[in-house]
């Protein structure tokens, strides 16, 4: 038998500490110990409604709340669009102590959401990769990373439902992320032919069951 319940506005769920995702809790899925550290410091029981609401919402972007992607990932593509992912130029902002280079490349003298999702080699690898099994370019250039996440979506209209595309770009850049995490903190790297085939895959089952 199995058991589910229903999160609605999320005012009661604790963002860290319930299960209110199949991935498990987010204090426990969550590698980076800074990270956590800083969040739990300033919000111990913060509910998963106050993550989404915090902010102004552009928007350009709340198409992201109508896609079938998992919560944990849209709260994800939230911070992501927002400029508010600890990667390790918002962490210095914040007067964070960290590295300032890219976990991945060690090349970039400064981790931003930019060099890290769409301009890393690595990262690059993956949508090049990407593009030439879907028979066009996911990837498209801009200034910012807002800019970017626009241009893709409209380059891609003509080819796939605006949906799917949503999708797979936040499962592309979630896979992404994680592997820089686990770069980060265990010293391992998932192969690009890795991240752009389970990107295809996950994209698929989150428009089936989320
Ligand atoms: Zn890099």
């Amino acid at each position: 038998m199995s058991v589910s319940w229903v999160i609605a506005d999320g005012a009661s769920i604790s963002y860290w500490f319930d299960s209110w995702t199949y991935l498990t809790k987010a204090s426990q899925t969550t590698p980076d110990n800074t990270t956590r550290k800083y969040s739990l410091q300033m919000a111990n029981h913060i509910g998963i409604s106050q993550v989404i609401l915090a902010g102004t919402v552009k928007w350009e972007f709340r198409f992201i709340w109508k896609l079938k992607i998992p919560p944990t990932v849209r709260v994800f593509g939230y911070l992501l669009l927002h400029g508010r992912l600890l990667t390790h130029d918002v962490m210095i902002n914040r007067g964070l102590s960290c590295d300032t280079q890219c976990e991945v490349c060690h090349q970039c003298p400064l981790e931003t959401a930019k060099h890290l999702f769409f301009q890393c080699g690595h990262a690059r690898q993956v949508w090049r990769l990407l593009s030439s099994m879907l028979g066009f370019n996911l990837l498209q250039t801009g200034d910012t990373v807002q800019a970017i996440v626009s241009n893709s979506g409209r380059a891609c209209q003509r080819r796939i439902p605006r949906s799917q595309w949503g999708t797979l770009f936040f499962a592309v850049c979630w896979f992404i992320w994680r592997n820089r995490n686990r770069k980060k903190f265990d010293g391992i790297e998932s192969d690009p032919h890795w991240i752009a085939h389970q990107s295809i895959k996950e994209s698929k089952l989150w428009r089936k069951f989320c």
